[in-house]
């Protein structure tokens, strides 16, 4: 299952380094996944991608896709962000709780329903002319 794709016409809100720890997750987002680092030792999921497990400090990872699932934690009102993200103002920035346990910041996008600390919500990829990114969304109506 691939989750579900949003393009936006502007840059992606950061610049990308991809780099040998990073570029399966990269690689994953183009094909439409959201994939996090699995420790081989002791199995705990973590993000972002890095070079040890911060739990064992084992070097080894597999990769397991997430779910798209999540619940929205916290979340902020941005009217003036600094000249790199001018274009994106005003935007909502959130930390949401994956359901496989990985605390996440990440934009949050417009919807026509309010945001509500605690409701469901879900990963998209976003696509932008200088490549992929994510963000959150408020969950789909059932
Ligand atoms: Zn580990």
């Amino acid at each position: 299952m691939t989750l579900p794709v949003v393009t936006l016409g502007l840059k992606r809100p950061l610049d990308i380094e991809v780099t040998g720890v990073t570029q399966t997750f990269w690689s994953g987002l183009a094909e439409g996944q959201f994939l996090l680092p699995r420790c081989s030792q002791c199995s705990r999921l973590s993000f972002p991608p890095r070079k040890v497990c911060p739990g064992c400090h084992h070097r080894d990872f597999t990769w397991v896709k997430a779910s798209g699932r999540a619940t929205l934690y916290s979340l902020t009102r941005i009217h003036n962000s600094p000249p790199r993200y001018n274009l994106l103002s005003p935007t909502s920035v959130a930390i949401i709780d994956l359901d496989e346990g990985i605390r996440l910041l990440t934009r949050l996008l417009p919807d026509d329903r309010p945001p509500v600390i605690g409701a469901a919500c879900e990963l998209v990829i976003t696509r932008h002319p200088d490549g992929m990114h994510y963000a959150a969304r408020p969950a789909a109506r059932l």
